[in-house]
């Protein structure tokens, strides 16, 4: 059978020793007699499942003992509202939230977020078609901002922050990781809050990830539902109301998986491997092209187009024979994309790179 490689940008494929093993306890979890599907959430089992997740977390970004982290719903899309909707019952209203523009994602927060305040775009690269992060000396920040929202690795466009902005100290900044999370180092002292839908990189759609310092737990505004207060979620533990538990417990087997690689650090390297043997292939004429900056290029989601479109069909097919999955870009945009998050194993990316080479015909 031939061997299947998965590209899609999320859901998106899981190490297969995940998924083995997902498989092996299907029915019974470790002698308990129950799938963790069927086990109440508040019962030892489940207990000892989420709290090893957290810890295992906890340590895999060594997340600073004064931050949070809530296992939530809703996606990166509810964050949009939740985020504005925890952060601004503090300030006099509307408060005001900055934002870089940096493609359909953070454009999408922008949005979401004129519901609940004054949204300034403080920097946008709509003008470069989302080709490049604009440089931090040209962005227009309010004194007094709520927050500085960005997002950092624009799943759609390709791009992705490899800096941290420079920001007043009392301004936190509010990072959208979703599609990066856990690819490389970070320093999570530099953020107030990092959230993350888990299906990129952390395991199955249904739980999103919110790490949010401890001062930012704060009066939420009154129109805040009370199983996204990030404050009533965090006195609960990620349990005040039913939280997603086969979501949590694959993400903790994906957390186990990426501890015994290496950690972050590990995938970290395997990743600039990856991106940089696929981005070379595009280059390596202009049969095929990415748009985006090589300083801001994603290492995870690698966007690029035919030079001659008509032949995008015939690519995809010839993909798919392959057993080279899920390659067309996203619909906004046209075009294929190949997301390879830290499951993709560099054996996937060699196949892409001989693919793309004999279809140009090198
Ligand atoms: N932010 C980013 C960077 C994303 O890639 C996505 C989903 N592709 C979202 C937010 C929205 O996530 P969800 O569909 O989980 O709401």
């Amino acid at each position: 059978m031939t061997q299947i490689f998965n590209f899609s940008a999320g859901p998106a494929v899981l190490p297969k020793e995940v998924l083995q093993q997902a498989a092996a306890e299907m029915l019974d979890w470790h002698g308990s007699g129950m799938s963790v599907m069927e086990m109440s959430h508040r019962g030892p089992e489940f207990i000892s499942i989420y709290k090893q997740a957290e810890a295992d977390l906890r340590e895999l970004l060594a997340v600073p003992a004064n931050y949070k982290i809530l296992f939530m719903q809703g996606g990166g899309l509810g964050q949009n509202a939740i985020i504005p909707m925890n952060m601004l019952g503090c300030c006099p209203q509307p408060g005001t939230i900055d934002f870089v523009h940096t493609g359909s994602w953070s454009g999408k927060s922008i949005k979401e977020a004129k519901r609940y305040a004054n949204a300034n775009v403080a920097a946008s690269a709509e003008a470069n078609g989302f080709t490049s992060i604009p440089p931090q000396d040209t962005w227009r920040l309010t004194p007094g901002a709520a927050y500085l929202h960005i997002c950092t690795n624009e799943t759609i466009d390709g791009l992705e922050f490899n800096f941290v902005p420079q920001v007043d100290a009392r301004t936190p900044i509010v990072a959208d990781m979703s599609s990066h999370i856990l690819s490389r180092s970070i320093d999570v002292s530099k953020y107030g809050v990092i959230f993350a839908g888990a299906q990129k990189n952390i395991g199955p759609a249904g739980l999103t990830l919110a790490i949010v310092r401890d001062d930012l737990l704060n009066e939420a505004l009154n129109i805040c539902p009370s199983a996204f207060h990030w404050k009533t979620v965090a006195e609960h533990e990620s349990m005040f109301n039913t939280p997603p538990t086969y979501s949590i417990y694959i993400a903790g087997l994906v957390f186990a998986w990426l501890k015994r690689n290496g950690g972050v650090a590990a995938m970290e390297q395997r990743n600039i491997e990856k991106a940089r043997l696929l981005y070379a292939a595009l280059d390596a004429d202009d049969f095929y092209q990415n748009r985006v900056a090589p300083e801001y290029r994603s290492r995870m989601n690698v966007p690029f187009y035919l030079r001659d479109e008509s032949l995008n069909e015939q690519f995809l097919a010839g993909a798919k024979a392959r057993g080279l999955l899920q390659l067309k870009g996203h619909k906004s945009v046209g075009g294929m994309r190949a997301s390879i998050y830290n499951a993709m194993p560099i054996e996937g990316v060699q196949a892409l790179v001989d693919y793309l080479n004999e279809f140009a015909g090198r």
